[in-house]
């Protein structure tokens, strides 16, 4: 046996071996040790190997579902060995000390899981696969929990913020390859050529060409064949379950850096939760198909104007009508999640409950279809997504016919097909009732003649059918002429076999084990009947899900009196009365009302620098904006009174260093990184919100960096940005750059107490208040006082020197510094060009180099 585990676990790898004993998985070794921590369960020995006792510990195979999550969860990956014969048929082959086949069935990592329990019903869960090819890079995605299956190719630059979207729950990359750094699990290279892939997917597909599909890159090619190597791998060789791949380009997407989607909590928080995030806050869908939905659509706001338009025109038609919205979401909350349970039938793991679930949830989604078919006039979308819900007429017939109302999920006990849908069927389930019958006549018959009113038939698998009294009445039927043979004497009990019982007995289990296996054929037939329809199906449970988005959008947007924001393509953005979804909230909570604010950048005034003190708003501010950006270009409406956005192809979201001290970085280079990957990445059709830029490093250079980048943002990038300060200072950017504009949040100080109005409104801050907060914020008066003299000595010097941007005033303007640098690169160059090295002498050569650095 230990020759048997080692190899299994050879073929494991890394994973823990999850080795199938009877009634149990048992680990061994390491493995054991691992398990017996992670589950909290008891490690025992077994046997020795080497000298040493064998570490080991176990779980029960009924309950192993549980022990998966929780391993899984930990970040483990496992391997299940299963017996692949029956100890009988091992011993009618090999003997009687025989040992049972067994062999790695598949492997459980996070990335290729079905099963209900092992998944969060609201988020979809991604297995990531990044391939490369002459210099691009892509990114495979496959949801096989519902066959969902995305090929993007993504620009050198945009691959961290692609993986930031998906959150996968595995990344596959190619040992030494491109995106190495981020995988959880390297895979060879070979599979990951792009030929192969190719013929992967054309195996996978049944087709003779991918042409159909699309356009696939190379680099797609060999991420998707990656991918699907994998996938191949974890189910030891059966085909995943994929739909067609959907081809995209990042750029058809909002850019969203995976800085800037952690900044803005889009689907998760900072701390890594999904509560408190704009998901979270925005989030009314009643399906989990329609919760995955909703976050893939704001995790990818649209670029093409006519589809963000057409997801706007169905929300606004369940905005409009109630009982239509009230309708669609009622109807779809009574609904399974059938895309998840095509995904289990797929994997071969479906249970009767899944075509269930099938079953019901297309007959809902007929019900709506039927019911939306009468709206007038169709939004594009609605006329879009109707035909996917019908079509599947003749599969709801044969389910409804064939299943019982509510089919369990265990098909081994059978009573799961519906009486009335096979005679033959019905006549072995009459003969097993009729058996029954004559057993429980039996029973009685036996009682009356033996006089023992505490005679019971009984079953077990070991007796088969017997008649068990209690010891003290067994004398009478130990008697050799009673007609009863004697079985077993147990602790009160005896067991005895009886004339006739053995007949009617078998009859029984004969029927019994014929309804179960003709169960079991029709159980075949009906998932192959659902595996045939399986795009159409899927198709669904797409389309189901648009309508819980829109609905739910719908709702949420009556819910807090959203607007639907106007698209153009001119660089506007223009707000009013804007408020921050997740902030709102919390402060509703605790009965506060939240401050709407306007925010309007034109041409004439795309930069604006927020002035203000602490705690005044500039942060929220900033963020609402930008999210909703994000909710507009996701085709929601938009918690505003009025909103007019032009496109944004970029977003860009940074924050100061300081604010993110909890993440234990080194923050300031962090913030540098981020804050360069703006500048050279904004375009003019950008959105970028800057939050105390410069403010991780002494006041001089944080000033400094902070006025810079200012100037290249308005010169360069020409991108519309909110830009929040504490650097006073900065506010003289606005004499030199035309198109920027001062922004303060208001404060006042009302007998001696900070009053903050979270209004933001036009012009500088007047002061910094700083020392008015640190009041608010309960620091000692003795100190706030002592505080207050320092400051004063601070701003006699200050007013002596001119203070700290003194100077600043007589800084050329950015272009002509930026001129002043490249007539400098010229003069230098002409210089280089001029040179003809093989004539020069050593000493010459020596004075160049003088007469050049003499230039820089
Ligand atoms: P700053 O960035 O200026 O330090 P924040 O944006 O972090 O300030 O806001 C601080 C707190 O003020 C928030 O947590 C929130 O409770 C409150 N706040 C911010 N903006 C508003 C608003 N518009 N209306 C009401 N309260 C607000």
């Amino acid at each position: 046996m230990m020759a048997q585990y080692l190899a299994l676990k050879a073929e494991a790898g890394e994973c823990l071996l999850f080795y199938r004993m009877g009634d149990f998985f048992e680990l061994f070794f390491d493995d054991a040790k691992v398990a017996a921590q992670v589950l909290d369960i008891a490690l025992t020995a077994r046997g020795e190997h080497a000298g040493e006792k064998i570490p080991m510990c176990g779980v029960p195979v009924h309950s192993a579902t549980a022990y998966l999550q929780r391993l899984i969860k930990a970040g483990h990956r496992v391997a299940i060995a299963e017996q692949t014969e029956s100890p009988e048929a091992a011993r009618k082959a090999r003997g009687s000390k025989a040992l049972v086949n067994r062999a790695i069935v598949r492997f459980v990592t996070a990335g290729t899981l079905t099963e209900e329990a092992l998944l969060d019903a609201r988020a979809a869960n991604w297995c990531v696969a990044i391939g490369e090819a002459g210099g691009s890079v892509a990114v495979a995605a496959a949801d096989v929990s519902t066959g969902r299956f995305e090929l993007i190719d993504t620009g050198p630059g945009e691959l961290a913020g692609e993986l930031a979207r998906l959150a996968a729950a595995e990344v596959i990359a190619p040992e030494g390859g491109a995106g190495a750094e981020q995988a959880t699990t390297v895979r060879p290279r070979a599979d990951f050529n792009s030929d192969a892939g190719e013929e992967r997917l054309r195996r996978l597909f049944g087709v003779a060409t991918l042409d159909g599909f699309g356009q696939f890159t190379r680099a797609g090619l060999a991420a998707a064949g990656g991918l699907v190597a994998y996938l191949e791998h974890t189910a030891k060789g059966a085909l995943p379950f994929l739909r067609p791949p959907r081809l995209t380009r990042a750029s058809a997407a909002m850019a969203i850096d995976a800085a800037t989607r952690d900044s803005l909590e889009l689907t998760c928080t900072t701390a890594g939760q999904r509560r408190g995030s704009l998901v979270d806050a925005i989030d009314r869908t009643v399906t989990g198909g329609g919760a995955r939905t909703l976050a893939a659509d704001i995790g990818a706001p649209l670029m093409d104007r006519a589809a963000i338009e057409a997801r706007l025109d169905l929300v606004q038609l369940f905005h409009d009508d109630a009982p239509i919205r009230e309708l669609v979401r009622g109807t779809l909350r009574g609904l399974p999640d059938i895309g998840r349970a095509l995904g289990r039938i797929a994997a071969g793991r479906g249970s009767p409950r899944d075509l269930g679930q099938l079953r019901d949830g297309l007959d809902g989604a007929w019900r709506l279809a039927e019911r939306l078919g009468k709206v007038e006039p169709a939004p594009s979308l609605l006329d879009e997504v109707l035909p996917a819900l019908r079509g599947h007429g003749s599969l709801i017939d044969l389910f409804t016919r064939a299943l019982v109302p509510s089919p369990p999920i265990d098909a081994s006990d059978g009573g799961y097909i519906a009486e009335g849908y096979d005679a033959a069927l019905d006549d072995l389930r009459d003969a097993g009732a009729g058996g029954r019958r004559a057993i429980a006549a039996l029973e009685a018959k036996y009682r009356a003649d033996t006089g023992i009113a505490a005679l019971k038939i009984r079953h077990n698998n070991v007796l088969g059918y017997h008649v068990e009294v209690p010891a003290r009445a067994a004398d009478a039927l130990m008697k050799p002429d009673s007609g009863f043979t004697h079985r077993q004497t147990m602790a009160g009990a005896v067991r005895f076999n009886a004339p006739d019982l053995h007949d009617v007995a078998a009859k029984v289990s004969q029927a019994g084990a014929h309804a179960l296996a003709a169960e079991a054929a029709h159980l075949e037939d009906l998932t192959q009947a659902a595996l045939d329809r399986r795009e159409a199906v899927a198709a669904s449970a797409d389309a189901l899900a648009r309508l819980d988005v829109a609905a739910a959008l719908a709702a949420r947007a009556v819910e807090g009196g959203w607007t639907r924001p106007a698209l153009v393509d001119h660089g506007c953005f223009e707000v009013e009365g804007g408020r921050h979804p997740v902030v709102e909230d919390a402060l509703a909570k605790s009965g506060q009302r939240f401050v709407a604010n306007d925010c309007v950048l034109t041409e004439g005034s795309r930069l604006w620098l927020v002035t203000g003190p602490n705690m005044g708003g500039k942060s929220t501010f900033l963020r609402q904006n930008a999210l909703i950006a994000v909710l507009a270009q996701a085709g929601s409406f938009v918690p505003a009174s009025r909103a007019r956005i032009g496109l944004v192809d970029r977003l860009f979201s940074r924050v100061g260093a300081s604010d993110n001290l909890a993440r234990g970085r080194s923050t300031f280079m962090v913030e540098m990184v981020e804050t360069a990957a703006i500048l050279a990445q904004a375009t003019a059709r950008s959105f970028v919100i800057l939050d105390e830029v410069g403010r991780g490093t002494s006041t001089y250079d944080g000033l400094a960096i902070a006025w810079a980048v200012v100037e290249a943002i308005h010169e360069d990038n020409r991108c519309r940005c909110l830009f929040a300060t504490h650097y006073h200072e900065l506010t003289r950017l606005a004499e030199r750059c035309d198109a920027l504009t001062l922004h303060h949040v208001r404060a006042r100080e009302w007998k001696g107490d900070l009053v903050l109005l979270h209004e933001v409104a036009a012009g500088p801050a007047d002061r910094s208040y700083g020392l008015a907060v640190a009041r608010l914020a309960g620091m000692p008066p003795a100190t706030v006082s002592r505080a207050k003299a320092v400051l004063a000595k601070l701003e006699a010097g200050r007013a002596q020197t001119g203070g700290l941007a003194a100077g600043l005033d007589d800084l050329p303007l950015f272009a002509a510094a930026a001129q002043a640098e490249e007539e400098q690169c010229d003069a230098i160059r002409a210089e280089v060009e001029a040179l003809d090295v093989d004539a020069l002498t050593p000493r010459e050569a020596l004075d160049t180099l003088y007469r050049l650095k003499a230039l820089t």
